[in-house]
């Protein structure tokens, strides 16, 4: 069975939320949709105080080049356009809305539960729309989906591949809208499929998740040119270049992106998403959430509308947090963030509520690395973090360059196999945004 070449961990999968349905979540009174709610530049926003808006309504207009469009997850009255701090504490533009409990649609948006296969736009008219839509990428990235299905000329796509390979513990939400909306998905990647004018479309889904697997190999079948691809598991086998390179068997060189080998990867929430703007004319205002954690009563897999506070979902889900909580974060526990403000509103990059256990939170002490070379075996990139770490503490920042600092994927293997548990993945975050800032004083 395929796989990536090198290095990877395999921590506890915890998948305790994998039978959880996916359930609607309820409208919350007041949200706050953040303008930055992707890669790239904040969207302007393009309401005003006072006015009435009604759900998928554009709020927020893309007018950089790197940017998306964001559009109103709620029907109500906007209350402000002030500054908000996301999960993280980083302060960023937002619309504030008080919720209409008669959630009103925009008219255009086709809610029927009909399913729409036939598409006749062609590849122009698909990125267009996307980039309408809003549409970003939903494995983590949030890249805008029409600026990486608008290939330059000098490019050529060979591949399109799915990524539905959920290798991060606790996260079921892939999982579930598999099982749940396999022909919405299909129908999603034989638009990207026409998109790019490749001949087939891989979708990679590693082999700990026979359900989905059954369910979309079944589906697929209905479909030209749609591969499912069962893959070994191993940790981060969900990482875009691991991805490509257990699919296709080509590395994707340092600095280089997936389209200099010929590849173009989206995640399967995002084929969902694709299917729901081209085909139903709605735009990207909701994703799945798993709401998970060892200690939590309830693991619950729910439709929730960005700008639903983190806040809301853990009274709605589990009434309050375990008094025995270490922290909350916001995707897996190997790439996710800690959330440091349960007040702030979720965003299209949300993918869980985490609630982790302060014995399972807590750090072990840290001693001297011991040359043990786990953490290089480790590295799926073929970095050496131990390296780093020390590069990184005596502040050599540029020697952490020329070693390719910037080509760490953030998987965090080196941290879990290091037995002196050192922090190296907090060191190499840090070591990239040093040596980043230096590149751009240069440029100046
Ligand atoms: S976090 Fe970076 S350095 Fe550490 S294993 Fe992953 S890619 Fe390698
Ligand atoms: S795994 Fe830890 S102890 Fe071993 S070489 Fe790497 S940093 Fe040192």
């Amino acid at each position: 069975m395929k796989t990536f070449a090198m290095g990877g961990v395999h921590p506890e999968e915890n998948k305790i939320s994998t039978n959880a349905v996916i359930e609607e979540f309820p409208l919350p009174k007041t949200a706050v949709i953040l303008m930055t709610q992707h890669l790239g530049a904040p969207a302007t926003p393009c309401v005003a105080k006072g006015d009435t808006v009604k759900v998928g309504q554009l709020i927020g207009k893309a007018e950089a080049f790197m940017c998306a469009n964001v559009h109103s997850p709620f029907s109500g009255t906007v209350a402000k356009i002030d500054i908000c701090k996301d999960a993280f504490g980083l302060a960023k533009p937002a619309v504030y809305i008080n919720v209409d409990e008669n959630d009103v649609w925009e008219e255009s948006i086709d809610r029927t539960p009909d399913i729409v296969r036939q598409c006749d736009l062609d590849p122009k008219q698909i990125v267009d729309k996307l980039k309408e839509m809003g549409i970003v990428g939903l494995g983590g990235a949030t890249f805008p989906t029409h600026i990486k299905y608008n290939i330059a000329p000098d490019k050529k796509a060979e591949y399109l591949i799915i990524n539905a390979v959920e290798c991060e513990p606790y996260l079921t939400s892939d999982h579930r809208v598999m099982m749940e909306h396999a022909e919405e998905i299909c129908i999603g990647v034989s638009i990207l499929r026409k998109c790019l004018g490749v001949p087939n479309a891989y979708i990679g889904i590693e082999n700990n998740k026979p359900e989905p697997i059954a369910v979309m190999k079944k589906m697929a079948a209905n479909f030209e040119g749609i591969i499912v691809e069962p893959l070994k598991v191993k940790y981060p086998q969900g990482a875009e270049k691991q991805l490509i390179n257990a699919i296709t068997g080509r590395c994707v060189p340092s600095g280089k992106l997936p389209i200099d080998v010929g590849c173009v990867v989206s995640n399967v929430g995002t084929a969902y998403a694709v299917y729901e703007a081209i085909q139903k004319n709605k735009p990207l205002i909701e994703n799945i959430l798993t709401v998970t954690g060892k200690k939590i009563q309830s693991q619950h897999n729910y439709h929730v509308r960005f700008g639903t506070t983190y806040s809301d979902i853990i009274a709605h889900a589990l009434g309050e947090l375990p008094e025995t909580t270490g922290k909350v974060i916001s995707g897996g526990p190997m790439m996710g963030k800690a959330v440091s403000n349960l007040d702030a509103p979720t965003t299209k990059g949300a993918s869980s509520v985490l609630v982790i256990d302060a014995d399972e939170a807590v750090r072990a002490t840290e001693s001297n690395c011991i040359r043990c070379g786990k953490c290089m075996n480790a590295c799926p990139m073929g970095l050496e973090p131990y390296l780093f770490s020390a590069l990184v503490r005596n502040r050599r920042i540029e020697e952490a360059g020329a070693h390719n600092i910037l080509d760490c994927i953030e998987c965090g293997c080196c941290f879990f196999s290091c037995p002196a548990n050192k922090p190296l993945l907090d060191e190499i975050r840090l070591g990239k945004n040093l040596y980043r800032g230096i590149l751009m004083a240069k440029k100046k």
